[in-house]
């Protein structure tokens, strides 16, 4: 070997060990947590300008009817955060608190009164409805101009439907999560996205407004075979399926955004309630591999609420003849 030759090979060795020194130091930046409290309280402090500017300008102030039949503990408390939230808004809020034992005919005319209260945009039917009554049956008999959850089949069916109408209000997880990638500068054009849950709440209307967002949807439920190889593939992992923990760090794409509608309890002995909440996603894994991620709790469910607020606002809109916002 010449001395040049020699030279150049202890230069060349010297580089490759200088670059790969620097890999191994440069630590892959880690995720940032998508906030779901502070842009939840950005989208109310909207709303309630939008409130007063429909009193200036209609003389109208959205109308919110929630019905509670029974005293389930964790149906209570959501709906005393629903009204906190209508109230912080300037809603007008009405309670229906019914007793456990409320026949079905009883619970149906409380919500045709509602139907025909001029005062009230938005119903709310508090779920799980006791086993004596068809929840189906009185989820139908909320007026379409009156669905603050937008469960109705006409507004799934616009939802669905390319070119079809407006819907006049979205179910408000799914569209929380599309409000929390917007919010968060996510691009959602052209990216594969993957939605891990089917149901008709989250997954279902998740995957179709990232689809009218031009996202390449895949959608995995529980016969989906490989589905650690499919959320490999995604740029945004929406996981909605009540499973702690399930998605690992290891199956997501570096840089992806993960956005974590699971709410699931686990026992924890180093709480004094005994449980921790935790989502569908091993966060602590996942937060290292992903550019940003929602958190839970303080990231999907602050959303529901608000989203809830804007249905509401956007139906006292629609029966002032004004558009969406
Ligand atoms: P559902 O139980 O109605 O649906 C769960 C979905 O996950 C189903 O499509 C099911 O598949 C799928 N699934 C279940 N197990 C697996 C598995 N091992 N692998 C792949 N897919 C699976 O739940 P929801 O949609 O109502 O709720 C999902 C989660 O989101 C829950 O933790 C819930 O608490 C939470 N949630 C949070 C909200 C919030 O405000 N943050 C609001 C609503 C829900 P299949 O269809 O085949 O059965």
């Amino acid at each position: 070997m010449t001395q040049t030759n020699l030279l150049l090979g202890v230069a060349i060795a010297g580089v490759a060990i200088a670059a790969t020194a620097s890999l191994l130091g440069r630590k892959r930046k880690e995720g940032t947590n998508i906030d779901g409290k502070a842009i939840a309280a950005t989208i109310r402090a909207e709303i309630k300008d939008h409130v007063a500017q429909l009193q200036k300008e209609k003389d109208v102030t959205p109308g919110l009817a929630v019905v509670l039949v029974g005293n389930r503990p964790d149906s209570a408390t959501y709906v005393r955060m629903k009204k906190k939230a209508a109230a912080e808004v300037n809603f007008h809020s009405v309670d229906v608190e019914l007793d456990v034992g409320v026949t079905q005919e009883e619970l149906l005319q409380h919500v045709e009164d509602l139907n025909n209260d001029p005062k009230i945009h938005g119903i709310l039917v508090q779920l799980p409805l006791p086993k004596h009554i068809d929840e189906a049956l009185v989820l139908k008999r909320i007026a379409v101009e009156k669905d603050a959850d937008g469960f109705s089949a006409l507004n799934i069916g616009n939802l669905c439907l390319k070119g079809g109408d407006h819907p006049l209000s979205v179910p408000c997880t799914p569209a929380g999560c599309i409000e929390l990638l917007e919010r968060s500068n996510v691009d959602i054009s052209g990216k594969d996205a993957v939605v891990l849950g089917r149901s008709n709440i989250v997954g279902m209307p998740v995957a179709q407004l990232l689809v009218h967002k031009n996202a390449t949807v895949t959608v995995c439920h529980s016969r989906t075979k490989n589905i650690e190889q499919k959320v490999r593939q995604a740029d945004i992992v929406v996981a909605a399926i009540g499973k702690a923990d399930m998605v690992k760090g290891s199956w997501l794409k570096p840089g992806c955004v993960v956005i974590d509608v699971g709410i699931n309890s686990v026992d924890d002995k180093t709480k004094k309630r005994g449980y921790r909440l935790t989502g569908d996603v091993a966060f602590a894994e996942a937060k290292p591999v992903c550019s940003q991620i929602t958190p839970v709790p303080g990231g999907v469910g602050p959303m529901t609420i608000a989203m809830l607020l804007k249905n509401t606002l956007n139906l006292a809109r629609h029966s002032s003849g004004l558009t969406p916002i």
